[in-house]
């Protein structure tokens, strides 16, 4: 059977929550033992919205870290930044070019982040192009995103079958792989808003880098309902929900399993073992991250990874720009 070809990439815009590691990591490292794999650090996605300098590079290495300690073998899949790989943008341009204004500023996710922004950059509104053009640059056939991600991916797969169209085949329809539960975890304390790495709000999500004593108070303190009855129901009982679905997916468990584990239990009890999960889960996982964190591997593997990537980036980049009928010479 033909290996899937799976690309996803992560912003470095903050440090990676829980909900980045069940909707997202978590699949990847499962994914990287039977699929060819590409996992992206996009830094150019993450200068969307101004970002300072210090910041962004910080950010940067803790996300290789972080991709490197939940165990991403770089032997297995190939590890890299967006921006070392220049084919990225070059690509980038030509999906913008793919694009009608009237369907990037359908995005829900530009509409949202523009809400914040006083004068709205125009990268933020064309970025969707150039993440299309990241998974098409690879082939991939397959792209395992959150919830979030769906709208972006449905756009991705419509600017390739349109250049396919306009052009001749070029480009693989990539298909989107979302998990049935885990892949939206809310925040704890807004449980019909999504958890995620940029929020302003503490107490809202669990950092992956959250000392083991603040993710156990932030866990107790997350907000549930007024009934006393845990089971899984996302419209009514968003919160409790929001902890059943974290609870099954760190332990493996069907929804069905982790309902019965509760059956008759309370609240405390649900926040404890969720919290107790969660904590054997990151204390592993952070010793790991303070490792590469400071390791010269770390600077190794990721140009490794990027030497890996340029290689077929160039090749699909070459054949677009032959089927454009642009320039003199080849990449
Ligand atoms: P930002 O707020 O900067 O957009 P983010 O937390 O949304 O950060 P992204 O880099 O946009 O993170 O997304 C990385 C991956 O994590 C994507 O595959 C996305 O679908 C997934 N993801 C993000 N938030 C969640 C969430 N709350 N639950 C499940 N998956 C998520
Ligand atoms: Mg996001």
């Amino acid at each position: 059977m033909t290996k899937k070809r799976i690309l996803s990439g992560i912003q470095p815009s903050g440090t990676l929550t829980l909900g980045n590691y069940i909707g997202a990591l978590q699949h990847f490292v499962r994914l990287q033992e039977e699929e060819e794999c590409y996992f992206c650090i996009v830094d150019y996605h993450a200068i969307t919205l101004p970002r300072n300098v210090e910041q962004l590079r910080e950010n940067k290495r803790k996300l290789a870290a972080t991709y490197l300690a939940v165990g991403i073998d770089p032997e297995k899949a190939t590890l890299f930044a967006q921006s070392d790989v220049s084919a990225h943008l070059e690509l980038g341009w030509i999906m913008i070019t793919t694009s009608y204004m009237g369907e990037l500023e359908r995005m829900t996710q530009f509409k949202e982040k523009s809400k914040e922004a006083e004068s709205i950059p125009a990268g933020l509104f064309t970025y969707p192009s150039l993440q299309a053009a990241d998974i098409v640059l690879y082939n991939a056939t397959h792209v395992p995103v959150g919830d979030d991600q769906k709208q972006h991916l449905e756009l991705a797969r419509d600017l390739a079958q349109r250049f396919n169209q306009r052009y001749g085949e070029t480009f693989v329809i990539p298909e989107p792989m979302i998990a049935e539960f885990g892949a939206r975890i809310m925040s704890l304390t807004e449980p019909t808003s999504k958890m995620s790495k940029s929020s302003l709000v503490e107490g809202s999500y669990i950092s992956l880098l959250d000392d083991l004593k603040t993710v156990e108070k932030k866990i107790k303190r997350a907000v549930t309902d007024s009934e006393n009855e845990i089971r899984f129901d996302a419209v009514n009982k968003p919160a409790v929900s929001n902890l059943l679905t974290i609870y099954s997916s760190i332990t493996n468990k069907s929804m069905a399993e982790a309902e019965e584990h509760f059956a008759g239990k309370g609240y405390g009890a649900l926040k404890t073992e969720v919290a107790e999960v969660v904590v054997d889960m990151l204390k592993p996982f952070q010793e790991k991250y303070e490792y590469y964190y400071q390791s010269e591997e770390l600077d190794k593997l990721m140009q490794h990874g990027a030497e890996k990537a340029r290689k077929v980036a160039n090749e699909t980049l070459q054949k677009v720009r032959d089927t454009l009928g642009v320039g003199f010479t080849n990449v």
